[in-house]
């Protein structure tokens, strides 16, 4: 297939796939009925062609990564989401909620290898405000290399309700303690009657687009998501992505959109679809096509795996995450991916797919090529175990 603008839609052969690079090069955009006839009738070969041309028209052949930790800061949570296998009750016997000192010493040991903590946790019942900007403060003061991605929108709902102040001063006052960016979680389908069935109590649709809105406007980057295979339809989707793009239109403030499928263990959603790896590599290659305003797309490797997120990452998504080292929430609910990869097992896996690894730190400002021959072997790097 050749790849040059000019003579892309000749080599085309599926009508469908044909039309949408036509809106692409015509209207800058593919719009909502064509996505979904995409997402339904494309030929998954040309689909990713299309996807992946996209993603090179942007990126290149780079694919990011970044030397990163997650530190849940509790798992019991005052809602019961049925696709969630991570919350506990406060009387569980795994139940945990961080202190300051304990989460601290979760970063330490590899404090000097990373540049970003990814922290989000359960609705706990009892904690404010106050606990969050201490942990974020006492993080900044001791590492001040890092940057904190923390919080879904829910948490900040959540904060702000128990504290008795607004989402805007939540935020602000939670970024004046050094918090960075969110990392987007908790999207799930944004739409309310889907939401209804499969997380009732959260935020709903427009508070979730709101508290990014106020984020994006309080200079606080973010990231979005969508938790796609439970029991939304195709076109739950596009609206799902369609919402994403008119708020990134208005606001530019979404880095990076991750999509991640269901995954059913431990959680209570007997009737969800459970998307196949076709399926879950044909919605990246539609997210890639229908986000067009939102520069990075994750293949997301702690939810899908290394061998998926390394199609994924030929299907349109020029991100795998980080290292990451210690993950609970898909693990739980039953993903099976290695959590000690390092950056010698990340620059492998990018490289094996004949694209090129770069590094980035969180909000995507600063990028260094990394590859498996200029990796220093003095520094104190996680490596693959
Ligand atoms: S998804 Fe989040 S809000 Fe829902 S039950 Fe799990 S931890 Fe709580």
């Amino acid at each position: 297939m050749e790849l040059d603008g000019g003579t892309f839609a000749m080599d085309l052969r599926s009508d469908v796939v044909r039309r949408a690079w036509q809106q692409v090069t015509e209207k800058g955009r593919v719009d909502q009925e064509l996505g979904l006839e995409l997402y339904r009738d494309a030929p998954m070969n040309e689909l990713c062609i299309l996807a992946n041309h996209l993603k090179e028209r942007r990126h290149g052949k780079n694919v990011h990564f970044n030397l990163n930790l997650h530190v849940n800061t509790t798992n019991i949570c005052v809602l019961a989401c049925r696709f969630c296998a991570f919350r506990k009750g406060p009387k569980h016997e795994d139940a945990y909620a961080l202190s300051t000192e304990q989460y601290l010493d979760r970063v330490r040991p590899l404090a000097s290898t990373i540049d970003e903590v990814h922290s989000v946790g359960g609705l706990h019942p009892e904690w404010r405000i106050e606990h969050y900007e201490e942990i974020y403060r006492a993080t900044k003061a001791e590492f001040p290399h890092i940057s904190l991605k923390s919080l879904t929108a829910v948490e900040v709902k959540h904060i702000g309700k128990r504290s008795g102040v607004s989402i805007r001063e939540t935020l602000t006052r939670l970024r004046d303690s050094g918090l960075d960016s969110l990392p987007g979680g908790g999207a799930e389908i944004l739409v309310d009657s889907v939401r209804d069935r499969i997380c009732r109590g959260k935020e709903s649709s427009e508070e979730y687009l709101s508290i990014h809105r106020t984020a994006h406007q309080l200079g606080i980057p973010t990231n979005c998501t969508m938790l796609f295979g439970t029991v939304e339809t195709m076109a739950d989707r596009i609206t799902h992505l369609h919402l994403l793009r008119s708020l990134q239109d208005e606001t530019s403030g979404f880095q990076c959109f991750v999509p991640y499928p269901f995954l059913p263990d431990h959680t209570r959603l007997p009737e969800a679809q459970i998307p196949t790896g076709q399926e879950v590599i044909r919605t990246i290659a539609i997210s890639r096509i229908m986000l067009d305003n939102i520069p990075h797309l994750k293949a997301y490797r702690m939810n899908i795996g290394d061998h998926l997120a390394s199609i994924g990452i030929l299907s349109g998504a020029d991100d795998i995450d980080g290292t990451v080292q210690q993950e609970e929430i898909m693990h739980a609910a039953g993903s099976t991916t290695p959590q000690n990869t390092g950056l010698e097992g990340l620059i492998r896996l990018i490289e094996s797919t004949g694209q090129h690894a770069v590094q980035r730190n969180t909000i995507y400002t600063q990028f260094e090529p990394r590859t498996l021959k200029n990796l220093p072997r003095t520094r104190n790097l996680p490596v693959a175990g």
